[in-house]
């Protein structure tokens, strides 16, 4: 029996990477545009650190992390989201000392123990970016403008911005109170993850999807009634900021995201019809965390980008790029000598930046140029024993059949120009 791969990881084809490699290229290109520098952090951490950042209370720690002690002992996780480690990065190598703000991304695997289901894997990739060291509604603005910017390079339409705010800790706490009050006499009409949630994480019963909870949440209070002054004027400094840069958005009250560490402005770009899961992009403010996980107090606000949901997203509106990894030429030969001559060709062909190669199997010229035209080349170069006595080469455009004969040092200089 062959071994099969875990459920809710895919394998990512050639042919399906040059998708990827687009995307990568434009989420560098786009980052580097607005001043973000690339961080690239370890795949697995301490589980305390989510525990501490992103914590215990949420659903992504307490039940969806890959969590395994290592040959001591310690308790070691597969991070299932980016900025916790971004943080834990930013305090241990004291960039709280750079030139504030720290503008960072990064682009990599995360792991969620979660029900796989379109659009939702257990290793899923995330690009992300994160701010430290302002409080500014103006780095919130920009977050956003590049998130959006992100979407409309790739060619995605029918994204719309969800903004709100979820209020600092001292907000909240009159918020889940009132919540709680609100809720507990109707606790039986919750689904269960409510019913838990009532204790363990009230805040997120206002994002619930489930029917029969967002009928009993219609009119509970929300994070915006319980705003304090400096919470209110920050997000309608960012609305300000928004109308500034043409970015419009929808007000949604209900919006508490999954993560515990946000504090004040959070957004969800939302793609109607990608399967189970509509929201493509999230982010927020998280002023305490870089504190709450032992740095000195420093303010930051980002957004994660669900890779795979953007791919499929670009798939469902017949977006394609067309990826050109192939190799464009396939140096034939027949006869010994010619073989090895054909190799330095090769090897021209390539120093010179040329995709090319050739066959690997002693086939006699007929099978050569058919293996070829299998793999989709553009053009054929072939090395005969006569070629070769005149130091020549045939070259044959592989979609008209067409064929001439050019002295070798043409060769180069010939593929060049017909490629461009
Ligand atoms: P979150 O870190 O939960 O705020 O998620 C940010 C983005 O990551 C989401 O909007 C999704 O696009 C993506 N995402 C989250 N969980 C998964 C998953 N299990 N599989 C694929 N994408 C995911």
């Amino acid at each position: 029996m062959p071994i099969k791969k875990p459920r809710g990881v895919p394998d990512i084809l050639p042919g399906e990477t040059d998708r990827w490699q687009h995307l990568e290229r434009v989420v560098r290109e786009l980052a580097h545009v607005y001043g973000y520098q690339e961080i690239r952090t370890p795949i697995f951490e301490f589980t305390e650190l989510f525990q501490r950042g992103v914590g215990e209370g949420t659903d992504i720690v307490a039940k969806e992390m890959y969590t395994f002690n290592d040959r001591r002992g310690r308790s070691l996780s597969l991070r299932p989201e980016g900025t916790a480690a971004v943080v834990r990065a930013f305090i241990e190598n004291n960039m709280y000392t750079w030139p504030q703000p720290v503008k960072l991304y990064y682009i990599g695997p995360m792991f969620r123990y979660d029900r796989p289901q379109a659009g939702r894997y257990r290793q899923f990739h995330q690009f992300g970016a994160e701010v430290f060291g302002s409080t500014e509604p103006g780095v919130d603005a920009e977050v956003i403008e590049l998130l959006l910017r992100f979407y409309k390079i790739l060619g995605l339409k029918g994204l719309s911005l969800e903004i709100s705010s979820v209020g600092c800790p001292e907000c909240r706490k009159e918020l889940t109170d009132s919540l709680v009050s609100y809720i507990r006499p109707q606790t039986a009409g919750l689904c269960k993850d409510c019913r838990d949630r009532v204790d363990r994480n009230p805040l997120r019963l206002l994002d619930c999807k489930e029917p029969g909870c967002k009928e009993l949440l219609r009119e509970a209070p929300t994070p915006l009634d319980f705003l304090c002054l400096s919470c209110s004027a920050h997000f309608a400094a960012l609305r300000q900021e928004l109308l500034a840069l043409k970015i419009s958005y929808n007000i949604n009250p209900h919006m508490v995201r999954g993560l515990d560490y946000y504090t004040g402005t959070s957004f969800e770009v939302i793609l109607p019809g990608i399967g189970a899961q509509s929201a493509i992009g999230a982010g927020g403010r998280y002023d305490n965390l870089v504190k709450t996980c032992g740095g000195p107090p420093t303010p930051g606000v980002g957004f994660a980008v669900g890779i795979e949901r953007t791919l499929l997203a670009l798939e469902e509106q017949g977006i394609e790029f067309s990826g050109d990894t192939q190799p464009g030429v396939f140096v034939v030969a027949v006869g010994e000598d010619a073989v090895r001559h054909a190799l330095r060709i090769l090897q021209a062909l390539r120093e010179a930046g040329i995709r090319a190669d050739r066959d690997h199997a002693n086939r006699g010229l007929k099978a050569q140029l058919k293996q070829a035209h299998r793999r989709g080349v553009k053009w054929v170069v072939i090395v005969g024993e006569e070629e070769l006595s005149r130091g020549t080469a045939a070259l044959r455009a592989m979609d008209t059949g067409e064929q001439v004969e050019v002295n070798e040092s043409e060769l180069i200089p010939r593929l060049r120009a017909w490629r461009a």
